[in-house]
């Protein structure tokens, strides 16, 4: 694949460098059929180092997943060569099964079956809690 040049598809930007294998994990990319390139250390006038990914093709992007783990991210929609439209993602409010409560005594960890859900309590230093036990997740 010619990195530079995408027809239709998706490009992560401003990932903080060195997060582009934790985001290409998490959203699972390497289901996909299509091409990916991680570009990792690219150099940025804002951020000096960044990750870039692409994806040739059109792929529904979990906006969740990436605000919670890196709210930087720049999402760019390609479409015939050029980009369509740019999303800024966000911390998202509440992530539900992105992490998994660790307290023991939490009932996610005594039921299977619950959903995890953590709600973002202290947006200023990116905290999340657990809806059920109020344990703070840590980030990785
Ligand atoms: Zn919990």
């Amino acid at each position: 694949m010619n990195i530079d040049s995408i027809k239709n598809g998706i490009v992560l930007d401003h990932i903080t460098a060195g997060r582009g294998m934790d985001i290409y994990k998490s959203l699972e990319l390497d289901q996909l059929d299509c091409s990916v390139a991680i570009i990792k250390n690219v150099k940025s006038s804002k951020m000096g180092k960044k990750d870039i990914i692409k994806i040739s093709d059109n792929f529904e992007v979990n906006f969740d997943v990436l605000g919670y783990i890196d709210p930087e991210i720049t999402v760019c929609v390609i479409e015939n060569g050029k980009v369509e439209s740019k999303h800024k993602v966000e911390l998202p409010k509440m992530i539900k099964n992105i992490a998994k409560c660790k307290n023991p005594r939490c009932i996610t960890s005594v039921e299977q079956e619950i959903d995890h859900i953590f709600k973002l309590t202290d947006r200023e230093n990116q905290v999340y809690r657990c809806i059920y036990c109020e344990s703070k997740l840590k980030k990785n």
